[in-house]
C-alpha cells in the first residue's frame, strides 16, 4: 500500500517535474552508454586472458615436453608423474598428462576438485585419466593444449593439458559488474549533480516566472520576479517583470475607466430613478386628463366606456345585472345662451355634485360631453334604475343658484340594463340614448329602453316604411280638438292631432311615431299631408258656414326646412282658404332651441296671414327678450300646469303669471289640459281667453266636430257646456 502510494506520488512528480524528466533522461542514458562500453571492455578482456592463458601455458608446455623426453627415453614414469603432479599444482590446471604415441597414458593428472571432472566422476563414476581427459577434450569452458615430445626427429609421445578459463572468466566478470557499478553510482551521481545544477540555475528562476505568472492570474501586479542571472531566463524574468508593469499601468488605467463608468452609470441610474418618478406623476396627470372630465372632474366618456367594458366582462362571469342611465338636461342650452357660458360650466359642476350626493358611491358617474351625463349602477335592474332616476329627479328639482338667481333645470334619463336590453357597451349606450331621447321627446322624465323606440331596430325600421305608406295611402286621420273662447263660449279654434289607426298594430299614438317621423325625415311629407288635409276640411267647415279657425303643429325640422314656405304658400294658395283662420304651434322649446332662427321664420310665414301660437308654455324656459320679439300672437299654456291647478297652489300661481305676462305681452292665452269644471272656473277668473281639453272636448274626427260645431252655433249664449264623450282612440 505504502509502496504503492510511493510509485504514484512518483510518477505525479516525474509527470510535472521537468527537471525529474530531464535528469531521469541523463541517467539512463549515462548509464546504458557506460553499460555497454563495460560490457565490450568484459569482451575483450575476456578474449586477452584467453590469449595470455595459451602463451602462459604453451611455454609450460614446451618446456614439458623437452623435460620429459628424458624420462621418456629411461622410461622414469615416476618423474613423468611428479610432473604433472607439479603442473597440475598450477591454478588453472584441469588436466595434464604424457600419452605414448599409442594413446596410453604414460603419466596424468586430473584436478578432482574441478568441478566438470568431479561432475563427471559423480555421474559415471569415471576413474580412468584417459577416458576422463578425452570426454574433457569437448569441453569449451576448457583450453586444450598438445605439444609432441620428440626426440630425434621421433615423437615419443605427447604432452597434454587442460586449462580452466572459469576462474578467468569470474575474474573478468567480477570486474565487469564493479565497473557497472560504478557507473551506477557514477550515473546517479551525475544526475543529482545536474538535478542540483538545473534546481538551481533554471528551476529556480522558471519556478519564479510560475509563482509570477500565478500572480498575475490571480491579480497581483506589485511583486516583481527576481532575476537571478543574465542568461536567457534571467532576460526572460526582466521581460516578464516589464510586461506585468504594463498589465499593471493598463489595468489602473481600465480601473480608472471602469470607476468612472460606474460613477456615470450612478448618475444615469439616478437621472433615470428621477425621471420615472416625473414621468409616473406626468402619467398619472395624462391619464386623470385622459379619463376625466377637467370641468366636472367626473370621470369622461373614455372612463365610462371601459368600465362598461369591464363591467360587462364581470357580469357575464357572476351573472349579475346592471344598468345605464343616460341624462341630458332639458334647459342647459337656454341657460348658456342666456347667462353665458360660465353660468353653464357652474350648473354642469353642480348637477355633478347633486347626482353624487344621492348616489351610491359604488356608482359610477360621467359627463361624457355637453349637458349628457352617465350613470353606471352595478347589480341593479331597469326597475331599480327606475327609483334611482327618481331620486335623481327630485334631487334636480331643487333650483340652482346661478348669477344670483334661483334656476329650476329638468332632465330626461334613459335606462337600459345589461343583458336585456344589449350585452355590448356600444349597444347599451345606444339603448339608453334612445330611451333618453323619447323620455325627452315625450317629457316622460325618465324612460326605460324598449326595441320599439329604437330608431335603429328592424321593427322600427318597418314601422317608418309603414308609415310612409300610411302618408300615401291616407291611413292617416286627423283628429280635432275644440277651443272654447271663454268671453263668448263658442268654439273659436280646432287644433288638428293626428291619429294612425295601424291594421295590425292597432292605434298608435302621435307621441311616438311623431319622434320617430323627425328622426326619419317623414316629418315633411307628414306635415304637408296634415296642412292639405287639414285645409281641405277647413274650406268644407267654412263653406258650411262654421266659421272656426284651425291649429296646426309644427316640428322643428318644418322650421329648418328651406322649402317648407314655398310649399306652404302653395298649400294655402291651392286650399284657398282665408289665412287668417290658420294657425300654427310651435312648442316653446323648439323655439327656444334656436330663436334667432325661429324668429326669422316665422316673420317670413308671418307675411303669408298666418298667426302663431307658442305651444306648451312654461316647459322650455324661454325669456321675455325672446317672447317680445317673437311674431306670435297667442301662448298655450302647457296642460302639466293646468290639469292640477285647481288642487296645486303653485301651478295656479304659475298659470296667474303666465297669463298676466301673455296679456302684458299683447298675447291671447289658451289654457290646455282643462279637465274639469273648477279648472274653467279659475281660469276664468284670472282672465284667461281660450281654454282646450277634455272637460270642453277630447279630439275628435271631423265629422263630430261639425256636429259640435253646429251645436256651438245654436248654444252660443248659453254658459254651460255639456262635455262631450268623444270617440278619441287616443285616451
Ligand atoms: P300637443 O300639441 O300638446 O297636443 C295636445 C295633446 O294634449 C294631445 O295629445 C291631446 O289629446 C292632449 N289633451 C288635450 N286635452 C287634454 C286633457 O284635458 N287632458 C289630457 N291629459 N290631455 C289632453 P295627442 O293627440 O296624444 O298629441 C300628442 C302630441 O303629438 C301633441 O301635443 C303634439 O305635440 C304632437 N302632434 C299631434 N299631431 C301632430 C301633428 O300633426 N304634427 C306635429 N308636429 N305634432 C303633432
Ligand atoms: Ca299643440
Ligand atoms: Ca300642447
Amino acid at each position: 500500500m505504502q509502496e504503492q502510494e510511493n510509485t504514484d506520488s512518483f510518477c505525479v512528480f516525474w509527470r510535472n517535474s521537468l527537471v525529474a524528466k530531464f535528469v531521469s533522461l541523463t541517467v539512463v542514458v549515462v548509464f546504458v552508454l557506460m553499460s555497454i562500453s563495460a560490457y565490450i571492455n568484459y569482451r575483450s578482456q575476456v578474449t586477452v586472458n584467453v590469449s595470455n592463458l595459451k602463451t602462459q601455458n604453451a611455454m609450460l608446455g614446451s618446456f614439458v615436453a623437452d623435460i620429459a623426453q628424458e624420462s621418456m627415453l629411461s622410461h622414469d614414469y615416476n618423474s613423468l608423474n611428479n610432473y604433472m603432479q607439479e603442473i597440475g599444482d598450477g591454478e588453472d590446471v584441469v588436466y595434464a598428462a604424457i600419452f605414448s604415441p599409442r594413446g596410453n597414458a604414460l603419466a596424468s593428472y586430473v584436478e578432482k576438485r574441478n568441478t566438470f571432472v568431479s561432475d563427471m566422476i559423480n555421474e559415471k563414476n569415471e576413474v580412468d585419466a584417459k577416458h576422463i581427459i578425452s570426454r574433457l577434450g569437448k569441453n569449451r569452458q576448457i583450453i586444450h593444449l598438445r605439444y609432441p615430445i620428440i626426440f630425434d626427429k621421433k615423437v615419443l609421445g605427447h604432452f597434454v593439458m587442460g586449462i580452466s578459463k572459469v576462474r578467468m572468466q569470474a575474474q573478468s566478470r567480477n570486474q565487469l559488474f564493479s565497473t557497472i557499478l560504478a557507473s551506477t553510482l557514477f550515473s546517479v551521481l551525475l544526475g543529482f549533480g545536474i538535478y542540483v545544477v538545473f534546481r538551481i540555475y533554471t528551476l529556480r528562476p522558471i519556478q519564479q516566472l510560475v509563482r509570477g505568472a500565478h500572480r498575475v492570474a490571480r491579480g497581483k501586479l506589485d511583486q516583481d520576479v527576481k532575476v537571478y542571472s543574465h542568461d536567457e531566463l534571467g532576460r526572460l524574468a526582466v521581460t516578464f517583470n516589464q510586461m506585468m508593469q504594463h498589465i499593471k499601468q493598463t489595468s489602473q488605467e481600465k480601473d480608472g475607466m471602469l470607476n468612472q463608468i460606474q460613477e456615470m452609470n450612478l448618475s444615469l441610474e439616478k437621472r433615470v430613478e428621477q425621471r420615472t418618478e416625473e414621468l409616473e406623476v406626468a402619467n398619472q396627470k395624462l391619464e386623470k386628463l385622459a379619463l376625466h372630465d377637467s370641468l366636472t372632474n367626473l370621470p369622461n366618456r373614455f372612463c365610462i366606456q371601459d368600465n362598461l367594458n369591464r363591467g360587462i366582462a364581470d357580469a357575464k362571469l357572476s351573472g349579475s345585472t346592471f344598468a345605464v342611465i343616460m341624462m341630458d338636461l332639458d334647459r342647459f342650452k337656454e341657460i348658456n345662451d342666456t347667462l353665458g357660458h360660465d353660468c353653464g360650466d357652474q350648473l354642469l359642476v353642480a348637477v355633478g355634485r347633486r347626482l353624487q350626493s344621492v348616489l351610491r358611491p359604488t356608482d359610477l358617474i360621467g359627463r361624457l360631453g355637453g349637458d349628457e351625463f352617465a350613470i353606471l349602477l352595478p347589480d341593479t335592474d331597469e326597475q331599480g334604475a327606475g327609483i334611482v332616476a327618481g331620486k335623481i329627479q327630485s334631487a334636480l328639482d331643487a333650483p340652482f343658484n346661478l348669477a344670483d338667481m334661483a334656476f329650476s333645470i329638468g332632465a330626461s334619463l334613459g335606462i337600459a340594463a345589461f343583458p336585456r336590453h344589449g350585452n355590448t357597451t356600444s349597444i347599451l349606450l345606444k339603448a339608453a340614448d334612445v330611451a333618453m331621447y323619447h323620455a325627452k321627446n315625450n317629457k316622460l322624465g325618465y324612460c326605460i329602453y324598449n326595441a320599439i323606440l329604437d330608431i335603429h331596430t328592424p321593427d322600427r325600421l318597418s314601422l317608418i316604411m309603414e308609415l310612409r305608406d300610411a302618408i300615401h295611402n291616407d291611413d292617416l286621420m286627423l283628429f280635432y280638438q275644440p277651443k272654447l273662447d271663454l268671453d263668448t263660449r263658442r268654439i273659436v279654434g280646432l287644433e288638428a292631432l293626428l291619429r294612425w289607426q295601424h291594421k295590425d298594430r292597432g292605434f298608435i299614438p302621435p307621441a311616438e311615431f311623431i319622434p320617430m317621423a323627425e328622426q326619419s325625415g317623414l316629418i315633411r311629407q307628414l306635415t304637408y299631408w296634415v296642412i292639405s288635409t287639414a285645409l281641405l276640411q277647413l274650406d268644407a267647415w267654412h263653406r258650411a258656414g262654421l266659421g272656426v279657425a284651425i291649429s296646426l303643429n309644427l316640428s322643428m325640422q318644418n322650421l329648418q326646412d328651406p322649402d317648407f314656405p314655398e310649399q306652404l304658400a302653395q298649400l294655402l294658395d291651392q286650399a284657398g282658404v282665408d289665412n287668417r283662420f290658420i294657425q300654427f304651434e310651435i312648442t316653446e322649446s323648439v323655439i327656444m332651441s334656436n330663436p334667432g332662427h325661429v324668429m326669422g321664420v316665422l316673420a317670413a310665414l308671418g307675411k303669408m296671414g298666418v298667426s302663431f301660437a307658442i305651444d306648451d308654455f312654461g316647459t322650455g324656459y324661454s325669456s321675455l327678450s325672446t317672447l317680445k320679439r317673437l311674431q306670435v300672437q297667442e301662448i298655450k299654456i302647457d296642460k302639466s300646469f293646468v290639469m292640477d291647478m285647481a288642487t296645486d297652489k303653485d301651478d295656479e300661481s304659475i298659470v296667474h303669471s303666465i297669463v298676466d305676462m301673455a296679456h302684458n305681452l299683447g298675447l291671447t292665452v289658451t289654457a290646455e289640459g282643462v279637465e274639469s269644471e273648477n279648472t274653467l272656473k279659475q281660469l276664468e277668473k284670472l282672465g284667461c281667453n281660450m281654454i282646450q281639453g277634455y272637460r270642453i272636448s277630447r279630439p275628435l274626427p271631423p265629422d263630430r266636430i261639425s256636429q259640435l260645431l253646429r251645436q256651438s252655433e245654436a248654444r252660443k249664449a248659453t254658459t254651460h257646456f255639456t262635455v262631450i264623450k268623444g270617440k278619441n282612440n287616443s285616451d
